[in-house]
């Protein structure tokens, strides 16, 4: 038996295939307890300049923390996953959420559901925050193994996607964060006014798609829909702005929709032609009723209704192709994201073949979108890209991660604005989370910017290998750019 893991429509093979039936809990426990060995507190990282890390004197190194950042090895085509877990690092949204849920005041009658990726990919991404000074690189499999094991799967080595990984992870998230609230509903109301609301689940948006029909005026009921990831097809052009393809993906023409507005009123307008039995005049008549109060939308449930159905297959005229109309829909936020992962699908399928779409696409460092809740604009920033360069079934991912904010000191470097989780032993215990925002704030005031942060503001990570670059080369790669991560400022 096969676990697909077939998140894009076409014919991406699976990236999980199960190991055994048999799956052996012990191993699972054992991997939640490797993980939970460790407590977490949110503190601002505060380097001391030149601290004991040891350099070996073969190796190149820096005196500046932002030349280097941790890369991950690449045994056996991991790029994807090595670009897919460092493009979520600089996530402060997503560092606020993990901090908040390892301080959420659980009841005490409760017991915590572990959350073994939360835990994976706290310690993962603290590790790869920390500053180094010279080439360093770790191994993506722990987090993978650990991935296998939540889904009793394999993960292969052969078929590798970065938005397949990067909706695996989303997905597992978000049922480990709903499995540790589910406590919640089993609650009596008086308990659950107690209860200290959750977090919002960073990926976690809604959106609303309305159809409107171009002939009738008329428009459907709005149907609300949960996202996680924008999902968006690159056109087939050379270019392509992204503000457009959003909007060209949020405003779609249909055509050849059956509206029942448009049939109902053509069964009204020509019902003396019509074979119609005494039950389906009075059916009709009720339509027509229904219709003068402007109670029928176009995608009526009552186009279901068994006289209805029967009108129509009776009535050859009411089955013609001029009754189909061209209906407008139009898809909505209704609850914005914290954070908004932006897939720019290449593949192209046409008789039984495909390839790879290389438009370049024009992206900016920040985006805005609206929602029917926020009274205006919301900006969202850039905070990574993943690259992909190659054919459609193979070539190599790399990722554009944004760098944090180092200032200089007397004393020496300030990490400051994506706070570490740091291991404490006394978990659960007041956090002082207050005081490391508090913290950033005023480093920001107090202490002047690392140039090359500025000139710089990106690190280049293919694999072990980091390079700095400039905003303006990420942005000027949109021939590659495959995911773009913005979140909420
Ligand atoms: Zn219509």
């Amino acid at each position: 038996m096969d676990f697909v893991c077939s998140f894009t429509t076409h014919a991406i093979q699976s990236t999980i295939s199960v190991v055994t039936k048999n799956y052996k809990k012990p191993t699972f426990i054992f991997s939640c307890i490797a993980f939970l060995g460790a407590t977490y507190v949110l503190s601002p990282t505060v380097l001391a300049f030149g601290s004991s890390l040891k350099v070996d004197n073969q190796v190149k190194s820096c005196k500046r923390p932002d030349k280097y950042t941790t890369g991950f090895t690449n045994t056996a085509n991991d790029c994807f996953a090595n670009s897919t877990v460092q493009a979520l690092v600089p996530l402060k949204r997503l560092n606020k959420y993990f901090a908040a849920m390892i301080e959420y005041p659980l009841p005490q009658s409760i017991v915590r559901y572990p959350m073994p990726l939360h835990l994976a990919l706290i310690d993962t991404l603290d590790k790869l925050k920390k500053p180094v000074y010279t080439n360093t690189s770790m191994s993506i499999w722990k987090l993978l193994h650990l991935l296998e094991t939540i889904h009793q799967g394999k993960i292969s080595r052969a078929q590798h996607d970065a938005h397949e990984l990067l909706l695996l992870l989303i997905d597992t998230l978000e049922d480990e964060y709903l499995k540790f609230f589910s406590f919640i509903s089993r609650l009596d109301d008086k308990a659950k006014k107690m209860v200290t609301k959750p977090p919002q689940f960073p990926f976690s948006s809604v959106i609303e798609s309305k159809l409107r029909c171009m002939r009738c005026k008329e428009t459907s009921v709005p149907v609300k829909n949960p996202m996680m990831m924008l999902e968006l097809t690159t056109p087939q052009s050379s270019n392509a702005s992204l503000e457009t393809i959003i909007t060209r993906n949020n405003s779609e023409v249909i055509e050849g929709f059956s509206c029942f507005v448009c049939t109902i009123k053509h069964m009204i307008f020509t019902q003396d032609s019509l074979d119609l039995t005494p039950d389906q005049k009075s059916f009709l008549q009720y339509l027509q009723d229904r219709l003068a109060g402007r109670k029928l939308v176009i995608n009526d449930e009552l186009s279901e209704h068994q006289v209805y159905k029967a009108i129509i297959a009776s009535n050859l005229s009411l089955q013609h192709e001029n009754l189909k109309a061209i209906v407008h829909r139009q898809t909505d936020f209704v609850k914005l994201p914290k954070i908004i992962p932006i897939h720019l699908s290449r593949s192209v399928y046409e008789d039984s073949q495909s390839w790879r779409n290389a438009c370049t696409i024009e992206f900016p460092p920040t985006l805005e979108f609206t929602s029917k809740e926020s009274l205006g604009p919301v900006t969202y920033t850039l905070r990574s890209v993943i690259r992909h360069k190659g054919t459609h079934s193979s070539g190599h991912y790399e990722c554009y991660r944004k760098k944090p904010q180092f200032y200089k000191t007397l004393e020496g470097y300030y990490l400051n604005d994506t706070p570490a989780i740091v291991v404490r032993n006394d978990w659960p215990s007041p956090i002082q989370s207050d005081r490391a925002v508090q913290n950033q704030e005023v480093i920001g005031r107090k202490h002047k910017k690392l140039v090359s942060v500025i000139q710089k503001p990106y690190w280049r990570i293919s694999d072990t290998k980091v390079t700095e670059v400039s905003e303006n080369s990420v942005l000027a790669d949109g021939k590659a750019a495959y995911m773009l991560l913005y979140e909420r400022l």
